[in-house]
């Protein structure tokens, strides 16, 4: 067919034509310019839809290239631009809403160009040109995830814009679908967490509270059956009950806090602190916890004593974080709760001189009820880092640990001290 007449000859329809399609400038009046890439190596076509965009609208803008490895480069260029270059006129012209793509070019022929082309750019809507009338390999461009096709030897200008109208189109709609597809995933995976909480929490409650429960009607059996108990075995088991019962509580409490972050109702509160005075508070309660055990120290530098922070995060993360330390380590070493406020931030070392942690535990170690294997007959239950972890993000601030097996371990945790609770 020769183009030049064809495009003479739609020229010179009816001016009802001329009209009609005009009706179609609503297509493209949505959008101020549409730019298109075609992708052609004959000079000829390219000629001929390089017109036939010139004759219809002002509004299209036309890249022209030969070959699929500069259509792939140019398109991925386009949709590097960002916010920052929303004024760059330049890049603005190579962001592209639809390609025309021809299936035989220099370096890439039939479906495997589309299918090369869709891999590196899978967010362009495409219409493929195919030079004969084949209506297998167009089905087949389709089933692919071209949006149209077009044979060249029967393109109208109608039926181009057509194409390009329903091709933005449909990528507009799979692309809202693919954004709502992914809340939806993102929501499942927040419920499938959750259930593997609660069903971690049946398996626990059925292990861990086991041992406390027996332990509390043995010690009630024997107190209530042997009458010849002096008053310092009945303390003995009363103490033992005791235990039982505040390790469960504990353990009830720890799963309450996480499940609370878990479901987003843990909010952060800032209000002004004496991060001194609070971390010297928090020393107190576990030297006398310790009763000389371990030697724990606090020291500090820079200006902390007015610092907006959120007490129940700190508190949650510190306790636990020194509560580790101590039940770590062996009596008569040292802790140390180190704490400097520089830059804006506070930043926190828990150090202990302990039994350390397995290098191969150690990226497990922020899982819910993830415990490492050389913990032996020390009593946990793996949700302690998992709720520091929690905290601290909510605070906004980072968490690294450094460990050697048999040497100790130290906690690093930075949070920013006037954090509004705004970003991250
Ligand atoms: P709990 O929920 O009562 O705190 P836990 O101490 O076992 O139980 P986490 O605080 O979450 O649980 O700690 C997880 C695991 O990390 C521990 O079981 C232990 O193996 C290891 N761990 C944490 N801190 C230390 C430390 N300072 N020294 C050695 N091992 C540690
Ligand atoms: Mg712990």
């Amino acid at each position: 067919m020769n183009y030049d007449f064809f495009i003479v000859y739609t020229m010179k329809k009816s001016e009802d034509y001329w009209t009609n399609l005009y009706k179609h400038k609503d297509i493209f009046m949505r959008k101020m310019m549409i730019h298109v890439l075609l992708v052609e190596d004959s000079p000829s076509d390219a000629k001929l839809l390089h017109q036939i965009f010139v004759h219809a609208y002002q509004e299209v803008q036309m890249k022209h290239v030969e070959r699929l490895s500069d259509a792939i480069d140019l398109s991925l260029v386009g949709n590097q631009l960002t916010g920052d270059d929303s004024n760059n006129e330049t890049l603005k012209q190579d962001k592209f809403d639809v390609v025309l793509l021809d299936l035989g070019l220099p370096d890439s022929v039939g479906l495997d160009t589309l299918k090369e082309y869709r891999a590196a750019v899978p967010d362009i809507p495409v219409v493929v040109l195919t030079g004969v009338d084949d209506e297998e390999l167009a089905m087949q461009a389709l089933a692919e995830g071209a949006q149209d096709y077009l044979v060249k030897d029967q393109i109208t200008i109608q039926r181009l814009v057509r194409a390009i109208r329903y091709a933005i189109e449909r990528e507009e709609i799979l692309n809202k679908l693919r954004e709502s597809e992914e809340i939806s995933r993102q929501a499942l995976v927040k419920k499938q967490q959750l259930n593997e909480l609660k069903s971690n929490f049946v398996a626990m409650v059925s292990h861990e509270f086991r041992n406390p429960m027996t332990t509390i009607r043995t010690a009630i059996d024997i107190l209530q059956n042997q009458n010849n108990l002096n008053e310092g075995r009945k303390n003995f088991y009363f103490e033992r009950v005791q235990d039982a019962i505040n390790h469960m509580l504990q353990l009830l409490d720890e799963v309450l806090f996480l499940s609370r972050t878990e479901v987003a109702k843990l909010e952060y509160k800032p209000a002004l602190i004496d991060l001194i005075s609070f971390c010297e508070e928090i020393i107190e309660v576990f030297k006398m916890k310790a009763a000389g055990q371990q030697n724990i120290t606090f020291n500090y530098e820079g200006e902390c004593n007015l610092t907006y922070m959120d007490e129940e995060l700190l508190y949650c993360i510190l306790t636990n974080l020194i509560s580790n330390a101590v039940k770590y380590s062996r009596p008569q070493s040292n802790v140390r709760l180190n704490l400097n406020c520089r830059d804006g931030m506070a930043i926190f070392q828990i150090q202990d001189e302990g039994i350390g942690i397995p290098e191969k535990d150690q990226v497990n170690l922020f899982q819910t009820f993830y415990r490492a294997s050389n913990v032996r007959r020390i009593q946990g239950t793996g949700l302690g880092l998992a709720m520091v972890k929690k905290c601290v993000d909510i605070h906004g601030g980072e968490i690294s640990l450094e460990s050697q097996q048999d040497t100790g371990t130290t906690v690093t945790v930075k949070l920013p001290l006037n954090y509004s609770g705004e970003s991250k």
